[in-house]
C-alpha cells in the first residue's frame, strides 16, 4: 500500500448568488409549511452534533412531502441549496450548510402503511425512530438497526447516514433493510427506486426520461469502473464512508434505494421509504465480560460473533472511570465484572430460556480457555436497561469531564474488519499517545470492528488544528493500512470527505464524482460534503478565528469556571432534548416540535450571542430578540438540568439572560406582576376578602389581567381568609417534639393560597414528634425573582432570608420545604445565586422535603391508604430534589401509584403568562392529562407543586393533594371524599374559553 495521506481538498466553486429575500417571498408563497428566514431560525439551524457551523440560509418545514417537493422546485428556480435535516443528530457536519434547510421532523413524520405479511411499511422520512417501532409494537414488528441516538434520530436521517447502531450486529445497515425510496432530485425527477430487476430495466427502456437516464448513466460508470470499485471497497460489515456504488455493480441486483442510502442528502430528497422490518425479539439476555483492557476485549470478538449475537458492544476502563466521575449510573457500574475492559453480548431468543441458553453457551465456551474473562450474566430488564444505558451515553461520559480537556468528534466511527480490532486498537492507542491525546476513551460496536472516541482536540488555536489535521491524516493511513473504513456509521459530511482519496484512490472518487453530476450536476445538494468538500479544517464551529465574548455574568456557574461561555458550551449536540418520551426535557419541544423551542435550540442561539463568529445570524447581544423569543417558551421546568446528558441548565441561563436583556429597561407586564407576586400576596393578606371579591369581579378581573400580563383564560388564585404563618404564630408549637425541631418554611404559595397544605403537615409533623416552628417574620425564597431574571431582587430577598435563618441554620435545624419550586431554590439556586455563601451552603444542605425527613424519622410509618393515585411529580421535584422517597413513601402506605412524567405546563408564572396557553396546555396533555382522563373518580390525584395543582384544577377540573394533606386525611380516614377534604370547599375553578367555563373534559392540541 503506497502512502495515503490525503492532499487538501481542491478549492470549492464559489457560492451561487441567490437573492436571499426573493427565495423567502417564493417559498412563502408557494410552499405549505413554515419558511423561516428569521435570526432566530437561523441561528438555531446553523449546526449539528459535529464541529461543523454553517449558517443556512432560511429554514423551511414543509407539511407535507408534496409541499417539500415544492420547496426544492423553488429553490431550483432560484438557484438555491438544499439541505434536508431529520433529528439533526449527525456528527460530520452533513446537517449544516450554507443552504435552504428543509426540516422533515415536525409534519413529515407519518407511517404511511404497513404490510404485516410483506414484513414492510411505508414511512415519510421525519418519522423517529423510537415512535415508528412503538407504532409497529402491535404488529410483532420493528426497524432492525438502532443507534444510541433512537431517541431523537429519524428515518430519513438514518436513510442519509446508513446508520447502524448495536443492533446492526444481527440486522445490518439501514442500507440492508430499505427495499424501496421515493425520491426527489434537484431538477424534480419523482420516482421510486429500488432493486432494478429485468423487467424494470424493461420497463424504464420504454418508458425513458430522466428517470431512465439516470438509471443507465449509473449503471455505465459503475460499470466503467467495476474492477476497482471491488478491489478499493473494503469487505467489512462495517463500510458507511462513499457512496454505495457497489450496489450497483454488474452482475448484481442493481439496487438504487441502497445505493442512495449514505447519500448524506448530497444526491436526491428521500420523499417515501420502503422499510423491511423484522420480528421484535420475544426475549433478551445480557453478559458482561470482563477483560484485561479493551485490546485484550477486541482480540475476543471474532470467536464471540460468531454466535451471532443481537449486539456485541465494547466499552474501556476511561469511559468507565469517566462515568465513575461524572455520577453517572451508579447503579450499573456496580454491576460490571472485574476488568479493565469489557464486552457487552446480547442474545435475542423466543423465549426467555433460549436466549439464556445461548448466554451459557458461550459462557461454557469462554470458561478454561487461555484468556477466560470475568462474567455477568444478565436476565432482569431492568439491570440489562442501565448496563445498555451506560453504554449508549459514551458521548455524553466523555464530552466534559471535570478536570479534563474537552473532548470533540472528528475521528468518532472508524471501523475495521473486526478480526483485526485489537492489532487496530493498540496502534490507534499509540498514535493517541504520539499527540498527547491520551484522555481518549475507546467503545462501540466492537462485533463489527467500529470503534467511536472523542478526542481532546484542541480546536481554538491555529496550532491545535493543525494538529488536528495532521492526526486525521496519520488515523486515516492507519485505518486504510487495515483495510478499514474512515467511517463506520455516522457518515462523512464534511469530517471525513476530503479524507475519502485515501481510502478510494483516484478512480473511485472520479466514479463518486460522475454520480453526484449524474443526479445534482450543479452541486446544489448538501454542497460540500461527501465530495467536492469543504477543507476538515473550514467552518469549523469553534476554530482559531472563533472570538467570542465572555461577559460578566450574575450567577456563579461554578461548575464551568465561573464562565457562562463555557456553560453554554456545554451543549454538544446529542439532540437528547428533541425526545418525546421519558423524563421531562423538553417540554416546549415536545409541544412544538420546534428545533428553536427545545434546549438545543436555545443553547445554539446563545453561542451565536455570544458573537464569536462574525456571521452569525445573532446581533445585539443580550438584547437580541432572537434570544429572548427562544428563550420565551423555557418554562425553567429544570429537565434539561437532569434529563440532558451535559447537563445543560437553561432555566439559569434564562434567568441571566433576562436580568442583562432587561436591564435598565422597561419590562414585560407579568414580570412586574407575577415576578413580585411576594409582595402582593403580603399586600393582599391585609384584606383578602376584599381582594378576591374584586379579583374576581368580571370586568375588574379582565383589567387587572390585561394589566399583569395574565393569560385571560387563567382564573386568578385567590388568597386564604387567614395565612399559615399568622394562624400558627398565634397557635405555636405543640407536642412533646422528641424527634427535634424542624422549621417550617411557609413559602408564598401554601401561605397564602393553600394554608391547609402546611396545616396538615404540622398535624403530621406534630404527630411524628416534632416541634415546629416558623420563622418570625415574612420572608421569600426568591424564586420569582429569579425566574423573572430579576437577580438583584432575588439576591437581596435571599440575604435577608439567610440573615433571619442564620440561627436555625447554624444550629442544623431541618427546614422543610412544602413547595418543591421553592426548596430547588434553596437547594440549587441558592448556591448559584449566592456561590461563596456558607449559610447559603448550609441552607442547601439543611432543606429537606416532607417525604425526606419523614424517611429519615426512626420509627415512623406512614398512616393506610391503599388507594389507586396519580401522581404528577413537580418538574422540580425530577430536577433537583428526586421523588425516590415520595414514591416509597407511598408505597409504604398501600398507595398504587402511577407517576407521569413530563411536566404539567404551568411551571410557575409560565403558564399564567399571556401568549403561553397553548404550550402550556399542550405540555400537560402529554401525560398528565391523558392520565387524568383515564382515572376513576376514586382515583386520588397527588401533586405537591403548587403549579401542577393549579393546572389539574384548570384543565381538568379535578383536585389534586399535596403529600401532606394525604398523610394528615389519612390519619383521619378522610380519603373517601378527598376532593371535599377541609380546605377544599369551592368547586374547582376551570379555565374560562371563549364558549365560557370550560366544564367537560377536552383535548388540548398542541401549538405550532
Ligand atoms: C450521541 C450520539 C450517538 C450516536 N450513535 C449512533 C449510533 O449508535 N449509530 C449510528 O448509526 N449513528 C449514531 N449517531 C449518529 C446519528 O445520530 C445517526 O446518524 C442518526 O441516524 C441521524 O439521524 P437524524 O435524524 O438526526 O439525521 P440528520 O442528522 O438530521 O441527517 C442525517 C443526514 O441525512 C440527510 N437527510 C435527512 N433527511 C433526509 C431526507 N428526507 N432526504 C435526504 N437526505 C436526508 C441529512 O441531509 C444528513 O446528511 C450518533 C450521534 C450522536 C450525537
Ligand atoms: S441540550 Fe443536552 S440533550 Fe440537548 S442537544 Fe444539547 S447536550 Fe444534547
Ligand atoms: S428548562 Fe425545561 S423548558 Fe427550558 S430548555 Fe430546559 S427542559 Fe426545556
Amino acid at each position: 500500500m503506497g502512502h495515503v495521506v490525503s492532499r487538501p481538498a481542491p478549492p470549492r466553486r464559489a457560492e451561487p448568488y441567490v437573492r436571499v429575500r426573493d427565495l423567502e417571498r417564493d417559498l412563502a408563497a408557494r410552499v405549505d409549511g413554515e419558511v423561516r428566514f428569521d435570526p432566530g431560525s437561523r441561528g438555531a439551524y446553523s449546526t449539528d452534533g459535529s464541529n461543523y457551523r454553517q449558517v443556512p440560509l432560511g429554514v423551511v418545514v414543509p407539511r407535507t412531502v408534496d409541499a417539500a417537493a415544492e420547496a426544492v422546485a423553488v429553490c431550483r428556480e432560484h438557484r438555491a441549496p438544499v439541505t434536508s435535516r431529520g433529528g439533526g443528530t449527525s456528527l460530520a457536519g452533513q446537517t449544516c450548510n450554507t443552504a435552504v434547510v428543509i426540516d422533515w421532523s415536525k409534519y413529515c413524520n407519518r407511517l404511511v402503511s404497513v404490510d404485516e405479511e410483506a414484513g414492510a411499511c411505508v414511512v415519510e422520512p421525519g418519522i423517529v425512530l423510537d415512535e415508528l417501532n412503538r407504532r409497529l409494537a402491535s404488529t410483532g414488528l420493528m426497524f432492525g438497526p438502532r443507534p444510541s441516538t433512537h431517541a431523537q434520530c429519524t428515518l430519513g436521517g438514518m436513510i442519509g447516514n446508513n446508520s447502524c447502531g448495536s443492533t446492526a450486529q444481527l440486522y445490518g445497515k439501514t442500507a440492508d433493510n430499505v427495499r424501496r425510496l421515493e425520491i426527489l432530485t434537484y431538477d424534480g425527477t419523482r420516482m421510486w427506486v429500488g432493486p432494478t430487476g429485468e423487467e424494470e430495466w424493461r420497463r424504464l427502456d420504454a418508458e425513458g426520461g430522466r428517470p431512465a437516464e439516470i438509471h443507465r448513466a449509473l449503471r455505465d460508470i459503475v460499470a466503467g469502473h467495476a474492477e476497482e470499485i471491488r478491489r478499493r471497497f473494503p469487505d467489512i460489515p462495517r463500510r458507511v464512508s462513499g457512496y454505495n456504488i457497489d450496489q450497483l455493480l454488474p452482475g448484481g441486483p442493481f439496487d438504487l434505494a441502497r445505493a442512495l442510502v449514505g447519500s448524506e442528502g448530497t444526491l436526491v430528497v428521500v420523499l417515501r421509504a420502503e422499510l423491511g422490518l423484522v420480528p421484535v425479539p420475544k426475549a433478551e439476555t445480557l453478559l458482561m465480560l470482563g477483560y484485561h483492557d479493551i485490546v485484550a476485549a477486541a482480540d475476543a470478538v471474532p470467536r464471540i460473533a460468531a454466535r451471532r449475537p443481537l449486539q456485541l458492544e465494547g466499552v474501556d476502563d476511561k469511559l468507565v472511570g469517566y462515568e465513575r466521575r461524572k455520577h453517572m449510573h451508579p447503579e450499573a457500574l456496580a454491576q460490571l465484572p472485574e476488568g479493565g475492559g469489557w464486552l457487552m453480548v446480547s442474545f435475542p431468543g423466543d423465549t426467555q430460556e433460549e436466549a439464556d441458553r445461548r448466554a451459557h453457551a458461550l459462557m461454557d465456551d469462554l470458561r478454561g480457555g487461555e484468556h477466560e474473562p470475568h462474567m455477568a450474566f444478565f436476565d432482569d430488564s431492568k439491570v440489562e436497561k442501565e448496563l445498555w444505558e451506560l453504554r449508549e451515553s459514551g458521548l455524553g461520559a466523555t464530552a466534559r469531564v471535570p478536570g479534563m480537556r474537552e473532548t470533540w468528534e472528528g475521528w468518532e466511527d472508524s471501523a475495521v474488519p473486526p478480526e483485526r480490532l485489537g492489532g487496530y486498537l493498540r496502534d490507534l492507542r499509540r498514535l493517541f499517545h504520539e499527540y498527547g491525546y491520551d484522555d481518549a476513551a475507546l467503545y462501540g460496536h466492537f462485533g463489527q470492528g467500529c470503534v467511536h472516541t472523542r478526542i481532546p482536540f484542541d480546536l481554538v488555536t491555529a496550532e491545535g488544528v493543525a494538529a488536528f489535521r495532521s492526526f486525521l491524516d496519520r488515523a486515516c493511513e492507519l485505518v486504510v493500512s487495515y483495510g478499514g473504513s474512515l467511517s463506520g456509521e455516522h457518515g462523512d459530511g464534511q469530517a471525513r470527505a476530503e479524507l475519502l482519496p485515501a481510502m478510494f484512490g483516484p478512480e473511485v472518487m472520479d466514479a463518486f464524482r460522475q454520480v453526484k453530476a449524474v443526479f445534482d450536476p450543479d452541486d446544489r445538494m448538501n454542497p460540500g460534503k461527501i465530495v467536492s468538500p469543504y477543507p476538515i479544517t473550514s467552518n469549523l464551529r469553534l476554530g482559531p478565528g472563533w472570538t467570542p465574548d465572555d461577559p460578566e455574568v450574575r450567577f456563579g456557574y461554578p461548575q464551568d469556571e465561573g464562565s457562562f461561555q463555557r456553560a453554554v458550551m456545554r451543549c454538544v449536540g446529542v439532540g437528547q432534548c428533541r425526545s418525546h418520551t421519558g423524563g421531562v426535557m423538553c417540554p416546549s419541544y415536545r409541544a412544538t416540535g420546534e428545533e428553536e423551542h427545545s434546549t438545543r435550540g436555545r443553547a445554539r442561539l446563545l453561542f451565536e450571542m455570544l458573537n464569536g463568529h462574525d456571521d452569525s445570524p445573532v446581533t445585539g447581544g443580550w438584547r437580541s430578540p432572537a434570544v429572548r423569543d427562544a428563550l420565551d417558551l423555557c418554562l425553567a421546568c429544570k429537565g434539561c438540568k437532569h434529563d440532558c446528558p451535559m447537563s445543560v441548565d437553561m432555566a439559569t441561563y434564562k434567568a441571566e439572560f433576562l436580568a442583562h436583556h432587561y436591564a435598565g429597561r422597561v419590562r414585560p407586564a407579568a414580570h412586574y406582576s407575577m415576578g413580585w407576586l411576594p409582595v402582593w400576596a403580603r399586600l393582599a393578606a391585609l384584606a383578602p376578602g376584599a381582594v378576591n371579591l374584586l379579583a374576581h369581579a368580571p370586568v375588574v378581573s379582565d383589567a387587572l389581567k390585561r394589566l399583569g400580563g395574565v393569560e385571560p383564560a387563567r382564573p386568578l388564585p385567590r388568597f386564604a381568609p387567614v395565612r399559615f404563618s399568622d394562624s400558627y404564630r398565634r397557635r405555636g408549637p405543640r407536642g412533646g417534639g422528641e424527634r427535634g425541631e424542624v422549621l417550617l418554611w411557609p413559602d408564598t404559595f401554601t401561605d397564602n393560597l393553600a394554608p391547609r397544605i402546611a396545616a396538615a403537615a404540622v398535624e403530621v409533623l406534630e404527630d411524628a414528634g416534632y416541634r415546629v416552628v416558623v420563622p418570625p417574620s415574612t420572608l421569600c425564597c426568591g424564586l420569582t425573582w429569579i425566574s423573572t431574571g430579576q437577580l438583584g431582587v432575588a439576591r437581596r430577598v435571599l440575604r435577608r432570608t439567610l440573615r433571619v435563618l442564620t440561627p436555625h441554620l447554624r444550629s442544623g435545624t431541618p427546614v422543610l420545604v412544602l413547595e418543591p419550586s421553592c426548596a430547588a431554590v434553596f437547594r440549587d439556586d441558592s448556591r448559584d445565586v449566592l456561590p461563596h455563601d456558607r449559610d447559603a451552603k448550609r441552607l442547601a444542605e439543611q432543606t429537606t422535603t416532607l417525604a425526606e425527613l419523614l424517611a429519615a424519622t426512626p420509627g415512623w410509618d406512614p398512616p393506610l391508604v391503599a388507594a389507586d393515585a396519580v401522581a404528577q411529580p413537580h418538574c422540580h421535584q425530577h430536577a433537583v430534589l428526586g421523588y425516590d422517597t415520595d414514591r416509597d413513601l407511598l408505597a409504604a402506605a398501600g398507595v398504587r401509584l402511577r407517576a407521569v412524567g413530563g411536566c404539567c405546563g404551568l411551571a410557575g408564572d409560565f403558564g399564567f403568562t399571556a401568549g403561553h396557553l397553548d404550550v402550556s396546555l399542550a405540555c400537560a396533555e402529554h401525560e398528565l392529562l391523558p392520565a387524568l382522563r383515564a382515572a376513576g373518580p376514586d382515583t386520588l390525584v397527588l401533586a405537591d407543586g403548587f403549579s401542577c395543582r393549579t393546572q389539574i384544577e384548570h384543565a381538568a377540573g379535578r383536585r389534586a393533594l399535596h403529600l401532606a394533606e394525604l398523610l394528615a386525611a389519612a390519619r383521619h380516614g378522610l380519603l373517601d371524599d378527598p376532593e371535599h377534604l377541609p380546605g377544599h370547599t369551592r368547586e374547582p375553578q376551570r379555565l374560562t374559553t371563549s364558549a365560557g367555563t370550560s366544564s367537560r373534559p377536552q383535548t388540548w392540541t398542541h401549538a405550532g
